[in-house]
């Protein structure tokens, strides 16, 4: 295994295990690591032998969210999976916009309509963008230690750049989520509508394991088209154009951020931000 291996795959019969691999980082993607995801989920979905995945995080959490300090590779260009121009080369909300939206947004959405079944299996820190990952997942199973917060209103966002909040707790406990940037174990999400199950720490592979192996004894196109069914349903409920809307808002406090501040993510209130991140995220804390 190289060490430039930010994402892993493994085969255990018909259910591919896709591990985030960047643990010193608490699995925090920057852009390579967020292709390399996407690489995986293409040979998921190209390889016939294999029904459901698998996501999960090695290490201590499961994904601390996007890699804002000195691992980020943010003026990297890659071959781009969306027809948004490059960004690396432009200024401004020229280089944001089309950078989240290829990154972030894009390739989110791209992960919401792979035609087979996907679970994520979170343990320890889910933090914003690490919510991307979860939230893209058909489930979300979960051990008690597993936690999940935004608290990127500290920073002048509304929130992550997949908004999906209220869609996932409904709106009063959206407003919670967002407004204190607290942290929602397992176990209130789960109330909350947005795990599935939660598993004891030490059988929680064992249990999503057999999870996986129940739906894929299902026919394939079966399965797609009850996933296809459930995602067009909700988006005839209005949370495609929903998702685009607060993705306008999301720019604006970026811009505001920048205008103000010189700096797009960090503008008005870092310290703020990483206290509620504190002992989660400690890489952010490093820059
Ligand atoms: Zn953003």
């Amino acid at each position: 295994m190289a060490n430039e291996d930010l994402v892993l795959f493994e085969k255990r019969g018909r259910v591919a295990v896709i591990t985030i691999n960047r643990p010193d980082a608490r699995n925090a993607q920057n852009g390579k690591l967020i292709y390399q995801l996407d690489d995986a989920y293409y040979r998921f979905a190209q390889d016939d032998d294999l029904a459901v995945a698998v996501l999960r995080g090695e290490g201590k959490s499961f994904s601390a969210g996007h890699d804002i300090g000195k691992g980020s590779d943010r003026g990297v260009s890659f071959p781009r999976r969306s027809l948004w121009w490059d960004h690396s080369d432009k200024q401004g909300v020229d280089n944001r916009f089309a950078r989240e939206q290829e990154l972030y947004l894009g390739l989110t959405r791209r992960w919401r309509e792979l035609p087979k079944p996907t679970i994520a299996m979170v343990h320890g820190a889910c933090i914003a963008g690490g919510l991307m990952l979860a939230w893209s997942c058909d489930f979300v199973v979960a051990s008690p230690d597993a936690f999940f917060s935004d608290p990127v209103v500290a920073v002048g966002l509304p929130g992550m750049e997949y908004f999906i909040h209220p869609h996932i707790m409904g709106s009063r406990r959206a407003k919670e989520f967002l407004f204190t940037g607290r942290r929602v174990y397992a176990d209130e999400a789960k109330e909350f509508g947005m795990v599935n199950h939660v598993y004891p720490l030490d059988e929680l592979e064992e249990r999503t394991m057999e999870l996986a192996e129940t739906i894929a004894r299902m026919p394939r196109l079966g399965l797609a088209l009850a996933k296809q069914a459930v995602n067009r349903f909700e988006d005839a409920m209005g949370l495609d154009i929903a998702i685009d809307s607060v993705f306008g808002l999301h720019q604006l406090g970026h811009s505001h951020n920048a205008e103000t501040q010189g700096n797009p993510i960090h503008g008005l209130n870092t310290n703020a931000i990483l206290d509620v991140m504190n002992g989660a995220d400690s890489s952010r804390r490093e820059q």
